[in-house]
């Protein structure tokens, strides 16, 4: 074996392993102690339903729990089986997915639904390698489930556990490459409490989401996990977890012409490979200016700038790829949160 690869660091984090088995029991009881007195009442977390605790998790993909709740609400009161979601239409999703963003979220969504009716794996695959293979479920989402639903041994990694796993055994390895996301998980697998998963994986999260959180204050200080924490006894636990550098964001410049003749507009279905692929908009031309643009958006890797120009108008003009409606109709249509925003701001409404 070659000893000078062996980093000091890595050496401490196997010690920490070999002392820390005996202590593992110890550990999880006082996070579960934690659990049990703090955790959030969360509709999916009450239930062993599959097909609930998916949808959660798909909404809940880069959105607040607030905001999550209330997609979820609504889409298990519209579709409250796999089945009915999958014999939705497409543009019916998506409109219910309307404000929330990354909408190839909610086309996977409705994909996997499809799929487990075509594969009659309804109300929902019982195997991690067929819950694995739905479109838009990556290694957590399906750790999710497979543990939350059936109790299986599989990890559940999301942002909070990266944390929390980052401070207790004090890694600086950044966790969002493939080779980061690989030790992670090596890690975790010996982390987890194979007698109860599902416990354990609500636990671990909720305590990141709520306790060892980005900006941690003087928590550490009455931390029930600090005597186990390598990161609190060697003074990191503000510099973790590390990430990769980001990438440079992307700046674009949208001008949107709204015409009107008080009764009607325009919109067209966005048909690029593109953000915002299926939804609807005003006509819309991209351009290469830096001229004043009232509205910004940001996307996780775009930053976009819009205008909207209101054209005033006798007579509806006819523009290819655009379909003319009534204003009141624009609500059975989904839009964009930008194209929302611009029509709350500009208090745009029938008869404008
Ligand atoms: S001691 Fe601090 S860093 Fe360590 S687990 Fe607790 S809150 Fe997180």
């Amino acid at each position: 074996m070659k000893y000078e690869n062996f980093s000091a660091k890595k050496l401490q984090i196997c010690v920490f392993f070999c002392n820390f088995a005996p202590k593992m029991e110890n550990l999880y009881r006082q996070l579960y102690n934690w659990y049990a007195q703090n955790h959030r009442v969360l509709p999916w977390r009450e239930t062993d339903d599959p097909y609930a605790i998916w949808l959660s998790e798909i909404i809940l993909q880069q959105t607040r729990v607030a905001q999550g709740l209330e997609y979820y609400t609504r889409f298990i009161a519209r579709w409250p089986h796999v089945e009915d979601l999958a014999a939705a239409d497409e543009a019916e999703v998506l409109r219910e997915w309307q404000g929330l963003g990354y909408y190839s979220r909610a086309r996977n969504l409705h994909k996997a639904a499809q799929m487990i009716v075509e594969k009659a794996w309804s109300p929902f695959p019982t195997r991690f390698e067929d819950i694995r293979a739905l479109p838009g479920v990556g290694d957590y989402t399906a750790g999710a489930i497979a543990s939350f639903a059936y109790n299986m041994p599989y990890p559940a990694m999301d942002g909070n556990v990266y944390r929390v796993v980052a401070r207790l055994l004090d890694i600086d390895e950044p966790f969002d490459t493939s080779a980061g996301k690989k030790l992670f998980h090596h890690k975790i697998e010996a982390f987890l409490d194979r007698e109860n998963p599902r416990l354990f994986n609500s636990a671990i999260m909720e305590f990141g989401a709520l306790y060892c959180t980005p900006i941690l204050g003087d928590a550490c200080l009455t931390c029930p996990l600090q005597s186990t924490c390598l990161a609190y006894a060697h003074g990191t636990a503000g510099l973790l977890p590390v990430r990769k550098p980001r990438p440079k964001v992307r700046d674009r410049w949208f001008s949107y012409h709204i015409y009107t003749d008080g009764e009607h507009t325009l919109i067209r279905r966005r048909e690029e490979k593109d953000i915002w692929y299926h939804l609807y908009e005003f006509p819309c031309q991209e351009e290469q200016t830096e001229d004043n643009y009232p509205f910004t958006h940001v996307l996780s890797h775009q930053k976009l700038h819009a205008r909207f120009i209101v054209h005033r108008a006798q007579k509806m003009p006819e523009i290819p790829g655009t379909i003319c409606i009534r204003w009141e109709e624009l609500n059975d249509f989904a839009l964009s949160r930008l194209t929302l925003r611009a029509l709350d701001t500009l208090r745009l409404t029938p008869h404008s």
